[in-house]
């Protein structure tokens, strides 16, 4: 057990209800992030303001809002004057330079949060702060206009939101996995064409349809990358959101003739993290969770680290569980 402390200056208290699992917590578990331990990992949180600290404006006790990786911008670093709070110099990321959300209470800085609509649960609003967040905001972000063909590589924790997200802001989307089994639930998640990568060559599949704009790469493997790749159309791009290991190889020729583009995205800022739980709401998009109590933390770590999640696994504390209980 950890004691209980009041929030620091710009800091807030939040009563944790969800926490979303997601694989960059392995960053704290395994420490692929320097670290130092003990840490709390989790950074798709959902709870209560319970205590403001001194100098926070516009947020109250009792409000409800998220938290996710990027725990908060400076506002006087160089990147942050000029607006760009996501490279923000002195970001700490949650769960690795300060407790995240595997607790029943946690505290975090005011500049990183996200408010939450009434018409969605804590459970079903967590994933979408870390999840969610990073597959709206590089749509959102992306060159791609309506009607233009957008591929989603990888359906699982952030392709099945990908995806049902780039069907909502009025793509042709194509989702990209291997094996036939993943073709139902894409098309259901609203996917209007399915490659398999196993059978075909996805790069492709994607001329057939007349190039892919937008590649999502949800996906981490290096290999993967590289075989969607010239299945862009001219000047199409492809934004890297899983990572892993393994570099990306692309050919100077492949970049070059045709003008093509890869760039990483990570996550997006808390306006736009409010942006994500908005439209989700809005347009119905959700992630598929399975909950479980915060007690079964290690399990829940276990088996999304196994790929045995569905997609997302959502720890609830008892905080949660009456919505309607005071404080
Ligand atoms: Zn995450
Ligand atoms: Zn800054």
């Amino acid at each position: 057990m950890k004691p209980l402390v009041d929030p620091g200056l710009g800091q807030v208290r939040i009563r944790v209800e969800a926490s979303g699992v997601c694989h960059s917590d392995a960053g704290t578990v395994e420490g692929s992030f320097p670290i130092i331990w003990p840490r709390v990992p989790g950074h798709e949180v959902v709870g209560r303001i319970d205590a403001i600290g001194s100098g926070v404006r516009g947020w109250e006790v009792g409000q409800r809002v998220g938290v996710g990786f990027l725990g908060g911008s400076c506002g006087y670093c160089e990147f942050c004057r000029n607006g760009d709070l996501v490279n923000c110099s002195n970001q700490e990321f949650t769960g690795i330079h300060s407790d995240g959300g595997y607790a029943e209470v946690m505290i975090a800085k005011a500049t990183g949060l996200v408010r939450i609509p009434d018409d969605l649960s804590s459970a079903d609003a967590a994933p979408l702060l870390c999840a969610g967040l990073t597959t709206f905001n590089a749509l959102r972000n992306s060159p791609a206009k309506a009607g233009d063909l957008v591929a989603v590589l990888g359906i699982g924790g952030l392709g099945h939101l990908g995806v049902q997200y780039a069907r909502h802001m009025g793509f042709e989307v194509a989702a990209i996995s291997r094996g036939v089994d993943t073709a139902e639930l894409a098309k259901k998640l609203g996917a209007h064409h399915y490659i398999d990568s196993a059978a075909t060559d996805p790069a492709a599949a994607l001329q057939t349809l007349g190039g892919a704009k937008v590649i999502l790469i949800t996906a981490s493997g290096g290999k993967t990358v590289a075989a969607t790749f010239k299945g862009l159309r001219p000047g199409g791009l492809s934004i890297a959101l899983g990572v892993g290991p393994e570099p990306i190889e692309v050919t100077s020729m492949d970049l070059i003739f045709a003008t093509r583009k890869v760039e990483g995205a990570l996550t997006g800022t808390p306006a736009v993290g409010d942006a994500t739980l908005r439209f989700s709401a809005l347009s119905g998009v959700s992630a598929m969770i399975e909950t479980v109590p915060l007690d079964q933390a290690a399990a829940a770590y276990a088996k999304m680290m196994a790929g045995k999640a569905r997609f997302r696994m959502v720890l609830v504390t008892k905080n949660g569980a009456d919505q309607s209980s005071p404080l």
